[in-house]
């Protein structure tokens, strides 16, 4: 049992941090799609961004204009008793690649203010942190996270609020 120092952990991943993010899992995905409703029992309805720039929860990046979306209501890991919620969130109508470099912050959603909510092991928020952009957001959440308390954040629309993505530590399982 060698100790992996994160630098190492780090330097495999490039650029990453020790860090997961997750988009929503391509499991639920299916689900979602094969029963035809979302979880709060909405008919799926495929709706066009003919505009584009709608931020996707499966692959965590814009829609281009033209792209086949649905939106469905999504409850978001980690939130538990009166801190649960549930909300709006789009994803692509067909099957995706999902999001293929969980190590890093989104590049397609980068450019984007969001706000870093983070949560403690019992579902409650323990902080809320406005950032600028994807590089901000990976110093704030690389704080929040070395938090004994916290135990996942969330990356969420400044405004309105909806969740786009988590993010975890990476777990302590040296291979
Ligand atoms: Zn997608």
């Amino acid at each position: 049992m060698t100790k992996q120092p994160l630098e190492q952990i780090v330097a495999g991943t490039a650029g990453a941090s020790g860090l997961i993010f997750e988009a929503i899992p391509q499991a639920r995905l299916r689900e979602i799609k094969a029963a035809g409703v979302d979880e709060a029992g909405n008919q799926l309805t495929v709706q066009v961004d003919t505009e584009g720039g709608s931020p996707l929860r499966c692959c965590l990046r814009e829609a281009d204009p033209g792209e086949r979306m649905l939106l469905i209501a999504y409850t978001p890991p980690g939130t538990r008793g009166a801190y649960a919620e549930r909300g709006p969130v789009f994803i692509h109508a067909e099957p995706c690649a999902g999001y293929l470099t969980p190590n890093r912050y989104p590049p397609g959603l980068s450019h984007r203010p969001q706000v870093v909510r983070a949560y403690d092991q019992d579902g409650r928020i323990a902080a809320g942190v406005m950032v600028n952009d994807g590089t901000h957001a990976t110093t704030v959440i690389r704080e929040l996270l070395a938090r004994p308390d916290v135990s996942l954040v969330h990356v969420r629309n400044v405004g309105y609020g909806c969740y786009n993505f988590a993010v975890r530590r990476v777990p302590h399982a040296s291979n």
